[in-house]
């Protein structure tokens, strides 16, 4: 959808029911000129009609993260997600699990390319593997990787309670030994439809290499924290010392992924920056 603003209301309520169950719709300028994330008075004259109209359309995506957690993510997420981010909240690496925004994108993928046999690397609690767990069908299945079982230890009790826990395969290793491992059985080349990415930086690329071979032609990879808190596009002198080896890392990996025929990309600034893989 792309015509006239103020009746995007009008054209949802109909499209809603003409698209199918799963079917995507699509609308454009919900951000208009980032004015729905401004206050009325800030914004020039020419915009108010359409950011009223905007507003009241989607309460959604704007440049604003909180904006659109509140009005787009949380109302739609799942209970146990809730639950989980809450049994993280006193951690204290709490800030590492997954954005929900992210995450509601990753539900978004999961659906439509209808995965089922996944991986993860990197669990932590696992607010993005039950994410996965819930979203894929009864008989998906997910490898899920991480070096450090306690992490996952805590968020275990409410995957268990959401049901969803022998979907799940949980393997505690250092996550190059995993990959290499799942490798050495050619019948797990090109099997995996879908593949998440969250662990340490440095080595997205040894994951990557690896990953490519594992997931199947028009499987999906998603990489975490691409955009590493804004950094990769600012200068260097104006970074923080503590993200700069993170900058580097992520830097030297986002210009391999666009130089990379294997696979077509899209960065999506969602969370701290999820980029989408497709394998070509
Ligand atoms: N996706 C998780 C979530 O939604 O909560 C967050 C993952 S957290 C950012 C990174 C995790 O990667 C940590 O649990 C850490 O133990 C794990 N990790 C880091 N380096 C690793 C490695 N080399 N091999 C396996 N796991 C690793
Ligand atoms: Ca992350």
């Amino acid at each position: 959808v792309d015509a006239d603003k103020p009746n995007y209301l009008n054209y949802h309520e109909r499209l809603v029911k003409l698209v199918k169950v799963n079917g995507v719709i699509v609308y454009d300028n919900t951000l208009w000129y980032g004015s729905v994330a401004k206050s009325e008075n800030s914004v020039p004259e020419i915009l108010k009609e359409a950011r009223t109209s905007l507003l009241k359309f989607n309460k959604a995506l704007a440049d604003d993260p909180q904006y659109i957690l509140e009005t787009n993510v949380y109302p739609q997420e799942p209970e146990p997600l809730k639950e989980i981010r809450a049994v993280t909240a006193s951690h204290p690496q709490f800030h590492m699990g997954t954005a929900p925004d992210a995450g509601q994108m990753m539900e978004m993928l999961l659906k439509l390319t209808g995965a089922k046999k996944t991986i993860e690397v990197g669990v932590y609690t696992g607010y993005s593997l039950l994410l996965t767990a819930l979203t894929i069908p009864e008989d998906g299945k997910i490898v899920a990787i991480d070096r450090n079982r306690e992490y996952y230890e805590i968020g275990r009790p409410v995957i268990e309670k959401a049901g969803v826990e022998h979907k799940i395969d949980f393997i505690e290793s250092d996550a190059i030994a995993a990959l290499d491992k799942l490798l050495e059985d050619h019948d797990n080349e090109g099997s995996f439809d879908y593949a998440f990415v969250d662990a340490d930086k440095p080595n997205y690329l040894n994951y990557h290499e690896r990953l490519v071979k594992l997931v199947k032609v028009n499987g999906v990879i998603v990489y975490d924290n691409t955009l590493w808190y804004g950094s990769v596009a600012k200068s260097e002198n104006s970074v923080p010392e503590i993200l700069k080896e993170g900058r580097t890392s992520l830097l030297k990996f986002n210009k391999a992924l666009a130089d990379d025929p294997q696979v077509k990309i899209s960065m999506a600034p969602l969370g701290d920056g999820i980029t989408i893989c497709r394998r070509a």
